[in-house]
């Protein structure tokens, strides 16, 4: 399992590289926080400097929840528990 993980605004957001499929959501949502790799896969840029609704839309984007972020108490906010 390849997993990136960058701590950001409080929230903890890990890319699962292995799920990632490279449409690039995330990138089209915030290019200054994702980009994709050599491997048509996300990584991360410099998601500190985006807005933190904005990065969360961002990783909320993913058609295939390959981005999970956990808040400031370590609960999962994307993708939304149901
Ligand atoms: S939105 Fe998801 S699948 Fe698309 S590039 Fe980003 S992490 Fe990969």
């Amino acid at each position: 399992m390849s997993l990136d993980e960058r701590r950001v605004l409080g929230l903890r957001i890990v890319i699962d590289r292995d799920q990632c499929v490279g449409f690039g959501d995330c990138v089209q949502q915030a290019p200054e926080g994702f980009k994709l790799d050599e491997e048509t896969v996300a990584v991360f840029v410099a998601p500190e400097v985006v807005e933190r609704e904005r990065l969360l839309r961002a990783c909320d984007a993913c058609p295939v929840d390959a981005i999970t972020v956990y808040d400031e108490s370590g609960s999962q906010v994307v993708p939304k528990p149901t």
